[in-house]
């Protein structure tokens, strides 16, 4: 059995002044608990623009466990994440949201687990308070697609709260993909992982920043980051419909030989409409995939940080 002895918090934290008193107030309750444990505090502020920055420096000049990492703009909740683990410096990294939906309380179940040898112990939600029925049906949804086509080990019901080993962490540093889908990332590295069943919260205060394009956005990142499947049904469906042209081309021949051919403009046109649409689908299909090469042929950085505090290593 191994035993922990540093932790390190990721907290993305983007527009979030509502919850910030909360956030600390259970910080200040839950940090005590760890005992002898050495724990940083890293919260990465995705651009906010609500006045967050100001109160989390304010954190950092009274505790010199709290980090704070900022963004020059908001670059989304991976690229928060991601910059949380390449400056941690834990023997094992939590990533949590800062409006404390996922408890800090599971965590240390998390640690027992870690230390029985897991490298992963991702939360996984048994039920979920407060969520639309549409949120719920289109999560639900979400993950069986993405474990039948994008990894068999992602586990369903899963977000990004979850601990991670130190060698995990080096492993998804050391990935340096421009769409970053975390989970899937961590899934396809492939360390032991275990799920640890809890109850997703309410979120108690603020408004959540995931409005529904950027679950969309997300959810698409996440599929074509991480497989071409969409491709392989565009040729599938290349392939159907040149058998069905085939044989309808026969046909045609046959009725020309045997000499009826007049009727047959509405058939044609369905016909031709359909392959049109088809075609251009999958160009635009490619093109989403080509977009995608020429971003990670760039090499831009995944974000840009414009201030940290106490923060000492580069
Ligand atoms: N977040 C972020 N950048 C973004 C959107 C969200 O850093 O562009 C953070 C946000 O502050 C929160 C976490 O990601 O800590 C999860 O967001 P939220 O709770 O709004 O998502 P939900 O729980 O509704 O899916
Ligand atoms: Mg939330």
């Amino acid at each position: 059995m191994r035993k922990l002895s540093s932790l390190s918090l990721v907290i993305p934290v983007y527009n979030e002044r509502e919850t910030l008193a909360y956030l600390r107030a259970e910080l200040e309750r839950w940090l005590p608990s760890l005992e002898d444990m050495t724990t940083e505090i890293l919260l990465v502020d995705d651009g906010s623009t609500d006045g967050s920055l100001p109160i989390l420096s304010r954190w950092a000049a009274e505790d010199s466990r709290i980090k704070v990492i900022s963004f020059s703009r908001n670059f989304g909740h991976q690229a928060a994440v991601s910059a949380g683990l390449q400056h941690a410096v834990g023997d094992a990294v939590v990533i949590i949201d800062a409006d404390l939906q996922d408890p800090l309380d599971v965590i240390p179940d998390m640690i027992a687990l870690y230390e029985d040898g897991y490298d992963v112990a991702y939360g996984q939600r048994m039920a979920r308070h407060g969520e639309t029925r549409f949120k719920l049906v289109t999560a639900w949804l979400f993950y069986r697609i993405m474990r039948l086509w994008v990894h068999k080990g992602l586990p369903v019901d899963t977000g990004d709260f979850r601990l991670i080993s130190r060698q995990c962490v080096d492993c998804i540093n050391s990935m340096p993909e421009a769409h970053r889908f975390l989970r899937g990332m961590v899934a396809w590295a492939g360390f032991p992982q275990v799920a640890v069943p809890y109850a997703r919260a309410e979120r108690r205060f603020g408004e959540t920043k995931y409005p529904l394009y950027k679950m969309l956005r997300f959810a698409w990142v996440a599929i074509t980051s991480f497989s071409t499947v969409p491709l392989k049904i565009v040729t599938a469906a290349g392939g159907i419909f040149s058998l069905l042209g085939l044989g309808a081309g026969i046909y045609a021949l046959a009725s020309h030989v045997t000499g009826h051919t007049v009727p047959g403009w509405t058939s044609l046109m369905g016909f031709n409409a359909l392959m049109g649409g088809l075609v251009l689908m999958g160009l635009g299909l490619i093109g989403e995939y080509v977009g995608k090469i020429y971003e990670e042929v760039k090499g831009r950085p995944l974000y840009v940080v414009q201030r940290t505090i106490n923060i000492s290593r580069e």
